[in-house]
This record gives C-alpha cells, sequence and structure tokens, in this order.
C-alpha cells in the first residue's frame, strides 16, 4: 500500500523548490499502462525527487524500476523518499549523467523525461536495452504549450532551439519504421512508441 501522506510531502517538496514532477494526468496514464501491458521492469530516464519511479513502482509489488539523476541534490532527495516508501529494494537509483550510464538489464518500458533536447540521443542509446515488443515512453512532448506556437512568438533564441528539438524528435518517432508510435493528448503531451 502507498503512503499517501509521504505522497502529498514529496509532491508539496516538488512544487515548493520548483522540481518538475509528472502531472497527474501523465501518472494516471503510466500507470495504467504499466497495470495493462503487465510491464515488470522499467528503466527511467530523470528521476528528479523520486516520484514518478514510486508511482510507477507502486503499482504492483513484482515492479522493478531502474531510475538516473545526474543532479546530486535531486538524487539525495529521491534516496530519501525510496526509503521513506521502503521501496529501495525495488528502486535502483543510479547517480550518473545518463549517456554515460552501462546496463546489464534489459526493459519492458523505458520513460524518457530529462534534458528534453537530448530526447534522441537518450532515445537511441537506450532502446538496445528494450526488451522486444518493449515500449518507449516519452514525456513534454508539447513542452508547455510551445510546440504549438508559431517560432516567432517565442522571444527566447534557446527557447526556440528547444522546441526545434522537441519537433525534430517528434518527426524521428514518426520516421521509425521500428516502433509505432502514438502522440497522447495527456499531461504535456506523452509519445508511446511500441517496438514492432
Ligand atoms: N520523472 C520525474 C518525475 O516525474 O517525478 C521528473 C524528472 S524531471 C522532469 C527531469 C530530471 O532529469 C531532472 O531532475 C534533471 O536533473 C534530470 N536530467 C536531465 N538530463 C539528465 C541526464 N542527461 N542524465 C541524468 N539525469 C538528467
Amino acid at each position: 500500500m502507498i503512503n499517501e501522506n509521504e505522497l502529498k510531502r514529496i509532491r508539496e517538496y516538488a512544487e515548493l523548490n520548483n522540481i518538475p514532477i509528472m502531472t497527474d494526468g501523465g501518472i494516471t496514464y503510466l500507470t495504467h499502462y504499466i497495470k495493462t501491458h503487465s510491464i515488470k521492469n522499467i528503466l527511467e530516464v530523470g528521476t528528479a525527487i523520486g516520484y514518478s519511479a514510486i508511482m510507477m513502482c507502486s503499482v504492483g509489488s513484482d515492479i522493478t524500476v531502474t531510475t538516473i539523476e545526474r543532479d546530486e541534490k535531486r538524487y539525495l532527495e529521491a534516496l530519501k523518499n525510496i526509503k521513506a516508501m521502503h521501496l529501495e529494494d525495488r528502486i535502483h537509483l543510479i547517480y550518473k549523467d545518463a549517456l554515460d550510464v552501462k546496463l546489464d538489464d534489459k526493459f519492458d518500458l523505458i520513460f524518457i523525461d530529462a534534458a528534453k533536447a537530448q530526447n534522441q540521443k537518450f532515445f537511441l542509446k537506450f532502446e538496445g536495452y528494450l526488451n522486444d515488443h518493449g515500449t518507449i515512453i516519452t514525456d513534454n512532448m508539447k513542452f508547455h504549450g510551445l510546440v504549438d506556437k508559431n517560432p516567432e512568438e517565442i522571444e527566447s533564441k534557446n527557447l526556440r532551439q528547444l522546441v526545434r528539438k522537441v519537433k525534430d524528435y517528434k518527426e524521428f518517432l514518426i520516421k521509425n519504421d521500428d516502433y509505432q508510435t502514438d502522440f497522447l493528448d495527456v499531461g504535456d503531451g506523452l509519445a508511446v512508441s511500441v517496438k514492432y
């Protein structure tokens, strides 16, 4: 059983410290997907403070999550939260830049929720760790509504470049014949890519 008080505290900490965590809509979709597709082992790129890892893990007692975070403060907070939930046996937390990580396992689901400009790199690096007919889910495909905006309306050059990268990643997924990708209007936009 998930400890609702702890969960509330984690959400409040995230809000207070401006830590982006998945929206309720996104989490509801993700946990439902895990349940209905009998997902057992999950790789997450981008732990933040462990909220989504804890939520995914709580779908069933036979689910394990490996999750990667490069920010020390967030990593330490995630460790604390995972312990408070007594999930340290089932959530394996790695403190490293995801692009430098080497793994031994394969996964039914890979959830990409880290630096948006690097989505394609993450996809290409980690798809080798995906089980046959596994799924890669990427968050923030709408990038807070900016993807659907006219680029001229976005003042910051950096932000325009980031939005361009998210659009390029979308094109990459559409053209990738090894996967069937659906783009869902859930939370901040999810891409659900199922390997043929
Ligand atoms: N999945 C989390 C949740 O919903 O609870 C939120 C993750 S937050 C949106 C993105 C996290 O990815 C940040 O904490 C950031 O430090 C981390 N991150 C970004 N690029 C990364 C990289 N290359 N390697 C590891 N972590 C990364």
